[in-house]
């Protein structure tokens, strides 16, 4: 279930949990213990999501994107969507949990 909007997290290409630890920022037994979320319900990171089969996230507030520094952005921007990208890929193969994350 969503910690936000209390709606269940279907798949785990819509999981924040999962995304992040393709991030490298939850640990693997982090997975079974940490509260999950829609990657859609945390906008502070999906807002740096950026493909064109995922609708834009607006962050609203001064985590949002217009109010951070560009150079950061587009960093944040490059990664997330490459992790969110990997999400989308390593839920269609048989890939062990430990591969998941990106390799930096
Ligand atoms: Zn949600």
């Amino acid at each position: 279930m969503c910690d936000v909007c209390g709606q269940e997290v279907a798949s785990i290409t819509e999981s924040d949990l999962y995304l992040r630890f393709i991030l490298g920022e939850v640990r693997m037994e982090e997975l079974t213990t940490s509260r999950e979320r829609h990657i859609r319900c945390h906008p502070e990171l999906a807002q740096f999501i950026v493909s064109s089969d995922f609708e834009p996230v607006h962050c609203q507030g001064v985590f949002a994107k217009e109010h951070l520094d560009a150079a950061f952005v587009a960093e944040q921007q490059a990664r997330v969507t490459r992790a969110w990208r990997r999400l989308q890929d390593v839920a269609k193969k048989p890939i062990p949990l430990h591969e998941y994350p990106l390799p930096e």
